[in-house]
Formats: structure tokens, sequence, C-alpha cells
């Protein structure tokens, strides 16, 4: 039997073998939520012209010092089109927002400003503006050349939209990790039929599967495998051969018929662990060659739902978020208020208590516990938003601080 190991030399042992997979051209639209593996530099001035920030006027601002005045409207211009005339002191051209700022004209009067005469062939200024107003200059936003972005930062919606408006088509990033998903156990039904004596209906690969790509990671739906080696091997080396990562369920802890112990010993380099934590004591993990030059890891997750769970964030997650290149692959941990206390006794492990987390009025992260604790009781555990690591001891007293892993507050 393995010896009981505590949270950080197994969460050491595993992110040991979990380096960030090898970068990838990607278009950026594609990589949007990827990690960048180089850093981008603009390649272009964004605005790539002045142009007018408002609907409005463009005038030389000395025409309108004495406003009000009445100027004629030599032309128009709007988003899209150009002007060849050159603006004279004196003169108007109407412009829409994002127009180029005809030559000649310093500033733009917003047309709130002005008053439409004679059909539009002349207008009034009410205000004078000064020179420069409302114009945008060229690269004001991003000048070319400016480093835009670091290595290691993640691709957000709005950063794929700067690159596309400096017209970095395709970036260097860290690809988004395949993560093969499935569960063991001759009890397992998911075809949705009666249940027959001793069956129950699979539910972990659903939570599972929608955890890894919740994590950012591609999850490969590998279905549920029966308690059968010669079966269960196929499947994993298939996995290995076509994904970057294995997360199976069931079949890892102590007593457990060992079909999955016996396979996963014999294909792979694995280390069966016993964590001093509850729930989520048995955890197994290992690297399957992939038969191509990569070793693919493997993470052996218990079968009860809730330590299936915990086993996942604690262990699984952030092994998965550093593989995708990540800089903080964590969840968020802060020390939050535990209102009506958490309670325990001691064990010599540390419990990771599921709780509901909120920002209270004093601007601090309040937790409560969302109930049942047990390994098997799942419904408290959906209700829950955050982990409290309650450490070894007679648990935490009403207002006392735990620390606390936020999965989502909001
Ligand atoms: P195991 O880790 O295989 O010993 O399973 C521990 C407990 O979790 C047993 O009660 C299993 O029936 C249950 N279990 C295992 N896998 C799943 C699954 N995919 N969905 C729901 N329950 C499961
Ligand atoms: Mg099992």
């Amino acid at each position: 039997m393995a010896p009981v190991i505590d949270i950080t030399e197994a969460r050491t042992h595993v992110f040991e073998r979990c380096p960030a997979l090898p970068a990838r051209d990607l278009p950026f639209r594609a990589a949007i939520g990827c990690v960048l593996a180089g850093p981008v530099v603009a390649g272009e001035d964004v605005p790539p012209f002045a142009n007018s920030a408002v609907d409005g006027y463009a005038v030389r601002a000395a025409s309108v010092q004495a406003a009000p005045v009445e100027l004629p409207v030599v032309g128009e211009v709007a988003a899209g089109a150009a002007t060849d005339h050159v603006l004279q002191l004196g003169e108007a051209i109407r412009i829409m927002t994002g127009a180029p700022v005809p030559a000649g004209a310093d500033a733009i009067v917003m047309v709130e400003d002005t008053e439409r005469l004679d059909g539009g062939s002349r207008v009034r200024v009410l205000r004078p503006v000064a020179s420069g107003a409302a114009v945008r200059a060229v690269g004001d936003d991003i000048p070319v050349g400016t480093p835009l972005y670091e290595p290691g930062t993640m691709i957000t919606p709005t950063i794929a939209a700067v690159l596309a408006s400096v017209n970095a088509a395709v970036v260097s990033v860290v690809p988004r990790v395949r993560v093969a998903v499935l569960s063991t156990g001759d009890e397992l039904i998911d075809d949705g039929g009666p249940l027959q004596p001793g069956q129950i209906r699979e539910s972990n690969r659903t939570m599972l599967h929608g955890l890894v790509a919740a994590a950012g990671c591609e999850a490969i739906d590998l279905g549920v495998v029966r308690d059968d080696e010669a079966e269960l091997e196929r499947v994993l080396r298939e996995a290995a051969a076509t994904c970057d990562a294995v997360v199976t369920s069931g079949g890892v802890s102590m007593g457990d018929y060992d079909v999955v112990k016996a396979v996963l010993s014999r294909i792979a380099d694995m280390r069966w662990m016993q964590i001093a934590i509850k729930p989520a004591k048995p955890f197994a993990f290992g690297l399957l060659d992939a038969g191509d030059g990569r070793a693919v890891p493997i993470f052996g997750l218990p079968g009860n739902p809730v330590s299936s769970m915990v086993s996942f964030e604690l262990l699984a997650r952030p092994a998965l978020r550093q593989m995708a290149g990540h800089r903080s692959p964590q969840r968020p941990f802060v020390r939050a208020i535990a209102d009506d206390g958490l309670s325990r006794q001691p064990d010599g492990k540390i419990h990771y208590q599921r709780v509901f987390a909120e920002f209270g009025a004093d601007g601090r992260v309040h937790v409560r516990t969302v109930g049942a604790q047990g390994s098997h009781q799942l419904a408290a555990t959906s209700m829950a938003n955050a982990i409290a690591e309650v450490p070894d001891g007679d648990g935490v007293e009403a207002g006392g601080s735990v620390g606390t892993m936020l999965l989502w507050v909001g």
C-alpha cells in the first residue's frame, strides 16, 4: 500500500510532469482562450490615418475662433471615403465619424455645435474649437512597432480584436489542450434505460467533460469503458494517440477490483497515490507513451462523484492549465470568513469542504457550507461555487477565516 502523502507533494509530482505543449501558429480568431508563445509587436498604426471622432464639420480652428460664424460647406466625407479637396481658411467639409480628416483641416466641430443652413450648402458654427479637437491622430491607439503582448498572455476576445486591428493574422500560441474523458465501471449506465439491480446512472463524465471544457481545453468524450482489460487498454491507447491528456474516473481506490490498475500499471508509468485529504484520497497519475515521442499525462480520478470533482479541481485542472501555458494555472485562492463556521474532526487530513462564497458589504469574501459533505453527495456539492481548505483539527469557528479556492463567483 502506497504511503499517504500530502497534497503539496501530490501537486508537485503532477505539475512537474505536465509541461506546456509545444507552440503552434493559429489564426487569431481560433486562438481566443489560448496563451501566446511569442511576443506580438504592432505591424501597423492604429488608427492608420487621422480621422474624425464625431459627426460634424472639418474646419481650420482659426476659421471659427470668432464663432458664431457661417462657413460654406465645400464637400462631404464619409467613413471609408476620402476627399482630394485641400480645405482652406473659411471653409467647412461635412465629415462623419471615422472618416479621414481632409488635408488642410485641423479640427472637427461636432454637429451638435452647428446649424445647417441653405439645404446644407452652408453651416453656422456656434462655438469655437481648439486645433486638434475631435481629431484621432495616426497611431493614437497603437503606434506601429509597439510591443503589444508578452508571451504568457492569454488571448481574450478583446486582445483578438486588437490583433485583428494590427493585422496580426496568425499568432504563435500554446494550442488548446485536447483532453480525453472516460469513465470506468460495470455498474454505470448512460443509455437512459431502466436500472438493473446494482446499476447506477453514469454522471461523472458529464461533469468532467464540462469542467475540462470550462478550463479552456477541448474535451473528447470516450464514453464508459467496461471493466475489461483489453477494451480499456484499446481505449487508453487511442486516447493517448489522439489527445494531449487523459482524464479517467473510477477504479483507483484501494479496494478496487483492479482492472484500471492492472491495465494502467502495465501500459503507463503510474504513481498510485493516497493523499491526506478528504474527499479524494485516492488519486493516480501517470504518463502514457503515445508511440510518437509524446508522454501523455493520465489523471486517474476516484469514482465517487464529489471526490472526482475535488481531485479534478486540486490536481487535474491546474495541470491542464499549465499544459495550456497559463502563467497562473491555479484558481484564485483567498482568505474568506466562514460566517457559520465549518465543522470537522481531527483525522490527519485537510478537508476540502464545498461552500457557497459571496462578497459581503464589507468587501470581503464570506462562505457558508452547502450542506452534505459525503463523497457520494453530489447534489449539495453542485450548489457550491468555492472549496474551503479546512486544515486538520476541529474546524473553523463562526466568523473565523478559511483559505478558499474560488470556482466562480457572481
Ligand atoms: P470507484 O472509484 O470505481 O471505486 O467508484 C467509487 C464509487 O463511485 C462507486 O459507488 C461507483 O459506483 C461510483 N462511480 C464510479 N464512477 C462513476 C461515474 N462515472 N458516475 C457516477 N458514479 C460513479
Ligand atoms: Mg469502479
